[in-house]
């Protein structure tokens, strides 16, 4: 079907050959991916010694384009906690915890939520921003056990419950 394609982001700040559109209860539209989990030749992140040369940089999230101000959801049932996370989550990090894990979302502009509130699946929880990215708009997805620092992040993509739309 040949309908109205998003916008995409800058080519030049995507890390996967993977330009696919993906929908989400994490957030609202469909939108690409720009820098996968793991191992990654995006220059923004300090060498990790279990990756490769040709990829040295550890991402613990995924990154998906979203135009600054779309609306991102909780998907799960779960509550707000303080994010105690390092400066390059921008201004306004969020935390939601549930179960045994922690959901990390970097980059909003603003949040709607606080820590000690209880989040219920689809309620709109931030807008997307690009408050402390070197590469624009976008929202980092993070997975972690629940109190554990970034470097315990796992791979987020089941929790992210991706689906592919086509325009
Ligand atoms: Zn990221």
């Amino acid at each position: 079907m040949a309908g109205n394609t998003p916008p995409s982001p800058d080519p030049d700040t995507v890390y996967t050959s993977d330009h696919r559109y993906y929908a989400s209860p994490w957030y609202a539209g469909a939108w690409q991916e720009m820098i996968p989990f793991g191992c990654t030749r995006a220059p923004y992140y300090p060498r990790d010694t279990s990756c490769p040369r040709a990829r040295p940089g550890k991402h613990h999230g995924i990154d998906m384009f979203m135009p600054c101000g779309t609306r991102i959801r909780s998907a799960v049932k779960g509550r707000v906690v303080q994010p105690n996370v390092g400066p390059a989550y921008g201004r306004y990090p969020l935390k939601i915890r549930s179960g045994r894990f922690d959901y990390v979302i970097g980059h909003a502009r603003r949040l709607l939520v606080r820590p000690g509130e209880r989040v219920r699946p689809g309620q709109v929880v931030a807008r997307s921003g690009k408050l402390a990215a070197p590469d624009g708009c976008h929202l980092h997805f993070e997975k972690r056990p629940a109190g554990a620092g970034y470097l315990s992040a796992v791979d987020p993509e089941s929790a992210l419950r991706r689906t592919e739309v086509d325009f």
